[in-house]
């Protein structure tokens, strides 16, 4: 049995916690507190419909190369001597509400989170992460910005919810980065992408303890204090109140 919403420290089910809001702890402790114990979440972001629709395209190519078990040319590119992973729980993994599963038995909790894809590289049998973003920038592709440290965790969460799922996973996962030309001279109804294939060396050596500490928090009946330098706290704090 496992349930969602609020935590409730003295129960004994598993407490389902997404890989988006471990990402929400590290963050704001706080605002992760307000949501998850208290029921108080940030309002919702508006839903990002031109990256889902990149995704979905990305993700029927590459089907296509699953089902024929031959490499996407991306892969080619990469010199990879991989294919795209087939497997019958696939369809779930990539579904946002259910994804990879692993139930932490010591903490409790039923964590899950999504993937985009999954290879598998032939010559060592070991699965590669791989992640779908997209972008518009006319500046170089990287992962060098510090906000993207949220991705990079992303990529280390599934590869330590496959690896606790008994398979055998590469550190090394690869962003799929799709970046839309925007300096054409006209649009004709297409967006044309240059895609650049970047790899990524993960390390999940910290989610173990993050776990627990992020527990230690929930079972706390304090809230903890806000983080520095946040826009929507300074925003609040300087607010002056209705009269
Ligand atoms: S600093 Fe305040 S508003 Fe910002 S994330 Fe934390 S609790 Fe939320």
């Amino acid at each position: 049995m496992s349930y969602r919403g609020k935590y409730i420290p003295d129960k004994s089910d598993f407490y389902q916690l997404s890989r988006s809001k471990v990402d929400y702890f590290l963050n704001c402790p706080r605002c992760f507190y307000l949501d998850r114990r208290l029921g108080v979440g940030q309002p919702p972001g508006f839903p990002f419909n031109l990256n889902s629709a990149v995704d979905n395209l990305l993700k029927n190519e590459f089907d296509y190369y699953r089902n024929i078990k031959e490499p996407h040319p991306y892969i080619k590119r990469l010199g990879l001597n991989a294919i795209p992973f087939q497997h019958e729980n696939l369809d779930k993994w990539r579904n946002n509400f259910s994804g990879v599963v692993y139930q932490h038995e010591k903490l409790k909790l039923h964590l899950f989170g999504a993937v985009d894809d999954i290879w598998i590289n032939l010559d060592s049998n070991e699965l590669i992460v791989v992640d779908y973003k997209s972008t518009s920038k006319n500046s170089e592709i990287n992962l060098d910005a510090d906000w993207q440290i949220g991705y990079k965790r992303q990529m280390e969460f599934y590869q330590y919810l496959l690896r606790n799922n008994g398979f055998k996973v590469s550190n090394i996962g690869y962003f799929v980065y799709c970046n839309g030309m925007k300096n054409k001279e006209r649009f004709d109804e297409k967006l044309d992408f240059e895609i650049s294939l970047l790899d990524y060396t993960g390390d999940d050596s910290w989610i173990e303890k993050t776990l627990s500490d992020l527990i230690d928090l929930l079972k706390q009946e304090s809230v903890p204090k806000h983080t520095e330098n946040c826009d929507y706290c300074k925003y609040q704090l300087k607010t002056i109140p209705y009269s």
